[in-house]
């Protein structure tokens, strides 16, 4: 019956996990996968998340299933974080917003939704982007294709390529855009940039898709959602998928949200009804216990500080080692050019020079980075930094 079934080439990221995992080398370092680790190269359980998981796993309450939607009190959270506090957009009505099974469900059910609605349209995603946006729009049955975004000989973002090319897409072109900690590149458009698309998307009438699964790890919550809200002051129709996995460090609690901006309350109110439609043909309706200790988190007045606090302290964090990292490598290999690492945030730095040194830096070095030349700085500490620094100088020399 299943003789023609293929075989399935695994996800290269994933795969490297377990040579990681086997090899015998205690100075190994992991760089390869997109999680943070904490200064002792521990994944964090946060103070904030197991305080509300205590509250959480208190309730005596029946475990049934939550609505298509999911929470309310989440969905209301995430307006909170995404939108900000104090959103025209929310306070109108305009705003229907999902509990998600993390960002990836977020994004089958937002683009499930337009496919729908939009069948005539395509979608663009950035060269390079996060695998899975490639995958998630052709399974929905979109033609994908790629607009200009890092130039890989001066490792910087090229924004005359990038803003040229949208000026040239049709109506109603889905394009997929990082607000924050681009994935992989790290290179983020400035808030002027940012200003430039929200006029060319508004312009040319595209349909923006942005993808929100690092808020607060780039330059603070409120910073990293400039492009949202300067959307919604423009007046643009748009959908944003976003996701706690790393910054509630709950990755497989699977909690994201989907939220689409419309033109009014009367249109929120049919979209949160596509949208719950898009879900119940998915997977019915979304995990309840992360999303409580979510919400529980989010809306709790002492538990909301703590977690912030403790958001901004990853990102302090991921920005020394990003700093030791450009210092080491200054130190180590002068000659080099390495102040595009000082242009990139997050959680992640993009140097498709490293590239063709993947296997010598893992043979070699015991450093792991994944294939295209991407670093997870966040997998950096204070023990490791200068081993990597000295393995990247000696590759490139
Ligand atoms: N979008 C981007 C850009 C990501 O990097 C990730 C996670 N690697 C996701 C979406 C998916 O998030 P989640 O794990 O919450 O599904």
């Amino acid at each position: 019956m299943f003789s023609t079934l293929s075989a399935y080439a695994g996800d290269p990221i994933l795969t490297l996990q377990l040579a990681y995992r086997d090899d015998p080398r205690p100075e190994k370092i992991n760089l390869s996968i997109g999680l943070y680790y904490d200064n002792e190269g521990n994944i964090p359980r946060l103070e904030s998340v197991q305080r509300a998981q205590k509250v959480v796993n208190a309730s005596t309450a029946p475990c049934t299933y939550l609505p298509m939607s999911g929470s309310p009190a989440y969905c209301k959270a995430v307006q909170g974080i995404v939108f900000g506090e104090h959103s025209e957009a929310v306070g109108s009505g305009r705003v229907a917003t999902i509990q998600t099974v993390g960002g990836s469900g977020a994004l089958k059910v937002g683009s499930d939704l337009l496919r729908k609605f939009f069948p005539n349209s395509s979608a663009r995603i950035s060269s390079p982007t996060w695998d899975n946006h490639r995958a998630i729009f052709e399974g929905a049955g979109f033609s994908v294709e790629t607009y200009p975004y890092f130039d890989p000989v001066t490792q910087r973002l090229d924004f005359a390529a990038m803003s040229a090319y949208f000026r040239t897409l049709a109506a109603e072109t889905i394009v997929l855009l990082h607000p924050c900690c681009h994935n992989p590149t790290g290179a983020d458009l400035s808030h002027a940039q940012w200003d430039e698309i929200v006029q060319i998307v508004a312009e040319r009438k595209l349909l923006p898709f942005l993808d929100m699964a690092y808020q607060g790890l780039g330059e603070g919550f409120d910073q990293d959602a400039y492009l949202v809200r300067a959307l919604v002051r423009a007046g643009q129709s748009f959908l944003v998928a976003n996701s706690f996995s790393k910054i509630f460090s709950l990755y497989g609690e699977r909690c994201g949200g989907l939220s689409m901006v419309c033109a009014d309350a009367d249109e929120a109110s049919r979209a949160l009804g596509q949208m719950q439609q898009a879900v119940r043909r998915n997977y019915s309706s979304p995990p309840a216990y992360g999303g409580h200790v979510v919400e529980t988190v989010l809306l709790d007045p002492q538990l909301r500080p703590m977690w912030e606090a403790e958001v901004n302290a990853m990102r302090e964090r991921i920005q020394a080692m990003r700093t030791q990292l450009h210092r080491g490598l200054v130190q180590h290999h002068p000659a080099y050019d390495w102040d595009f690492l000082m242009a990139q945030s997050g959680m992640f730095s993009y140097a498709p020079a490293l590239a063709p040194h993947m296997h010598e830096l893992i043979e070699r070095f015991g450093v792991y980075i994944i294939e295209s030349g991407r670093i997870c700085v966040a997998g950096l500490n204070t023990s490791n930094v200068d081993r990597v620094a000295q393995a990247f100088a000696a590759v490139l020399k």
